[in-house]
This record gives C-alpha cells, sequence and structure tokens, in this order.
C-alpha cells in the first residue's frame, strides 16, 4: 500500500464509510456532517487556545481532513480535482495586510 497516495487514502475513507455503512444510517447526510466538521474545528481550536502539543493538534487535524475526504465521498465529488483547481485561483490572488496579518483574496469591494 502505498500510503502517499491520495487514491490510497481516500480508498481507506470509503471503506470506513462502507465498514460503517454510513450511506445507510446517515453517515453521509450533510447536515449532521457540517456539525461533525465543526465539532473538529473546534477541537483544532481547542489544541491552540489550550496549548496542547503539536501531536495532539496533528490529530484533530486529521479527524478534520478525513471528514473532509469523507465528505467528498458522500457528496460525490473529486476533491483532489477541485484541490488543484483551487490551488491554481489562490495562486493567483494578491495579498495584504489587515490588521497585522497577511490575507489573500480576490478583495472585491
Ligand atoms: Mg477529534
Amino acid at each position: 500500500m502505498n500510503k502517499d497516495s491520495y487514491d490510497v487514502m481516500l480508498a481507506e475513507v470509503q471503506a470506513f464509510h462502507d465498514k460503517h455503512d454510513f450511506k445507510n444510517t446517515g453517515g453521509e447526510e450533510m447536515m449532521y456532517r457540517v456539525a461533525l466538521m465543526a465539532e473538529e474545528l473546534g477541537e483544532i481550536s481547542a489544541c491552540v487556545t489550550k496549548g496542547k502539543s503539536v501531536d495532539q493538534l496533528a490529530e484533530e487535524v486529521a479527524d478534520l481532513f478525513i471528514l473532509l475526504m469523507g465528505t467528498a465521498i458522500a457528496q460525490n465529488f473529486d476533491l483532489k480535482q477541485a484541490f488543484w483547481e483551487k490551488m491554481e485561483k489562490i495562486m493567483k490572488r494578491e495579498s495584504k495586510m489587515v490588521n497585522g496579518r497577511i490575507r489573500v483574496s480576490e478583495f472585491r469591494d
């Protein structure tokens, strides 16, 4: 197994969905998935605000990443393709400093 391959990673998330039959048990419903993703984002936030270790942060980021990949499965879109299309867009965007921090955006008025 090539653990560097996105497709192998996606197949593992699919296997996780299949193991628990997410498709037929509400695990792929978007309202529920959005709540789960928000929950994991909160756990990432807690790692920062509570000064937890980078290992703990990495585990929570992995939780969110798995949920994101699972959302691509649930909604049947190609996240890898979406990633590259979006990277192409944002690499062309301008940046500016906003309140002391860099912001990359389209800066529509
Ligand atoms: Mg978590």
